[in-house]
């Protein structure tokens, strides 16, 4: 008999547990946005294993599953792990592990910033930029006695603000080989009683700057994971790295594999030849966290130094055109080989010029094949007649740099051609799609400084009141599907993120505030309280 009930009650436990299955996490309580084909909204899912298995209110998570993990999110607002299509991650690491001396009052407080982020840092040559002795008391050039007593093995060279003058302590004038008898022409070697001070102005600075080495390989893994720590606080879970080495993507692949670097990264190869050789040969390669499959190319420069390759003369500087980077012949080339791979190719194409032979040249490629997503990356001047072209190719955009190019762009195009510049609703009108990202760091890392100048296309005070040429500002879904969705689709990715759906990894993030419906005005303060990868809390 006592045998027989302990049975029965065996028996009622396993049919209560087996109708709840059991699972890793639960989120419930949340303002979700799905960033499903409908955009539908949710309040609770569940994941297992790193991927999301259930989603949909939280009475039907609750019932049907119970969670080793619940995390309540107190209705707080719930968006898929930021997506950046467009930006330089192991550059951003690389500037973390330089010291940044801008802002200095002394000559003294550059040297406490130096310690300070050598105490921090431990690099094997100290590089930076930013003192400027005019911000000084004592407005002179420095003189390196105290650098050489603070640093005596270690070399150090660091920039003046415009880049125009170095200073150098005695380990690196050593390292270069440089003594006070060093011939060179252009610029100037400071010297003080027969002595070399330190300071090396314009051409010069060559001598030093030629025998920095690169990272080393620690300090290279030490920037990828900086430059992790610092995309995962604002909610990006996948970069898209625009214009990576052979080495650092064995290195970013590596320091994956062993779970030291778990931010997804898809990697755009620099398409030099050898990099084509290489990874055209060995073909595509993927992981959970990496893709190796584009090549990024260079098309032209940029506008503001007006590089960009214009198809009339910029409008403030008669007869100048801007340039290509490259020969019509090695892009025709280039675009052939990725083309007859699986390859994706994205061309930086800045300048109307650039963008229409870019766009040519893509057309006749890719005539007859399937399903290629090539991007264009930035397109930011384009001509009228061009927008058709986007028809067929991803436009892969940067709203910041909208908001950052606007006091000065239409001097630069004039006020027909602007017309044609930074029109994200066009091409997105085109493709039916547009990839967003920030290009960091040569702007700021906040998607959402990307987010507000995307919606608002303003400045962060408030300027132009009305907005920058807003026919071309993007809705907050379309925004969102940009960073998310979109830009998941743009790494050939949409199976696997960029949306909260069954079957996709488990990234997303908890904001403070609903990106969806606060003032925009506020979107450039929201803070990202968590951020999950592969339903781990990484942030
Ligand atoms: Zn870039």
């Amino acid at each position: 008999m006592k045998t027989n009930i302990l049975i029965l009650f065996f028996l009622l436990t396993l049919i209560a547990c087996s109708k709840q299955e059991k699972t890793d996490l639960i989120i419930t309580n949340a303002n979700v946005y799905t960033v499903n084909d409908d955009f539908a909204k949710a309040e609770a899912f569940a994941v297992k294993d790193g991927k999301i298995i259930a989603v949909g209110s939280a009475d039907e998570i609750q019932k049907k599953y119970v969670a080793l993990e619940t995390v309540d999110a107190n209705g707080k607002t719930i968006v898929p792990g930021l997506i950046d299509a467009h930006c330089h991650f192991f550059g951003l690491g690389l500037q973390q592990q330089k010291v940044d001396l801008t802002g200095t009052k002394s000559y003294d407080e550059v040297l406490e910033k130096l310690v300070a982020f050598q105490k921090e840092k431990n690099v094997s040559y100290i590089t930076g930029r930013g003192w400027d002795q005019n911000d000084w008391e004592v407005k002179e050039f420095p003189t390196k006695e105290k650098l050489d007593a603070l640093f005596p093995k270690t070399p150090v060279a660091v920039r003046r603000i415009d880049g125009h003058a170095l200073l150098a302590n005695q380990a690196a004038i050593d390292l270069a080989g440089v003594t006070v008898n060093t011939p060179f022409s252009g610029g100037d070697i400071l010297k003080k009683d027969g002595k070399l001070t330190g300071v090396f102005i314009d051409n010069p600075m060559g001598l030093i700057g030629s025998t920095i080495p690169g990272p080393t390989k620690n300090e290279a893994a030490q920037a990828l994971k900086d430059a992790e720590k610092i995309c995962f606080d604002l909610g990006l879970t996948t970069v898209d790295d625009a214009g990576l080495s052979k080495e650092a993507i064995e290195l970013i692949d590596s320091l994956q594999q062993a779970g030291e670097l778990q931010i997804r990264v898809y990697a755009m190869v620099s398409a030099n030849k050898q990099n084509l050789d290489y990874y055209l040969d060995k073909g595509i390669s993927k992981t959970d966290l990496l893709n190796v499959r584009s090549f990024k190319f260079y098309g032209d420069g940029a506008l503001g130094s007006r590089g960009a390759a214009m198809r009339k003369p910029y409008s403030d500087k008669p007869n100048h055109y801007g340039a290509l980077v490259n020969t019509i012949e090695t892009i025709q080339q280039t675009a052939k080989r990725i083309a007859d791979s699986d390859f994706q190719m994205n061309t930086h194409a800045i300048g109307d010029s650039a963008n229409h032979i870019l766009l040519q040249t893509y057309a006749a490629v890719l005539k007859d094949k399937k399903d290629r997503r090539w991007r264009i990356e930035h397109a930011q001047i384009v001509s009228p007649e061009d927008f058709e072209a986007f028809k067929n190719i991803i436009p892969s955009i940067q709203p910041t740099h909208a908001t950052s190019d606007m006091y000065w762009a239409e001097d630069r195009v004039g006020s027909e051609r602007i017309k044609g510049g930074y029109a994200y609703k066009d091409l997105l009108n085109k493709y039916g799609k547009v990839a967003l990202g920030t290009d960091f760091p040569v702007e700021k890392v906040s998607p959402f400084l990307t987010f507000y100048a995307a919606v608002a296309r303003k400045d962060l005070n408030n300027y132009p009141k009305e907005g920058f040429q807003t026919g071309n500002a993007l809705s907050r879904e379309e925004t969102l599907k940009g960073m998310t969705i979109w830009a998941a689709y743009s790494n050939f990715e949409e199976n696997e993120k960029g949306s909260i759906e069954t079957s996709k990894f488990a990234d997303f993030i908890i904001l403070d505030k609903n990106i969806m419906e606060v003032e925009i005005n506020e979107v450039p303060t929201i803070k990202v309280l968590q951020t999950f990868v592969n339903g781990e809390k990484v942030k």
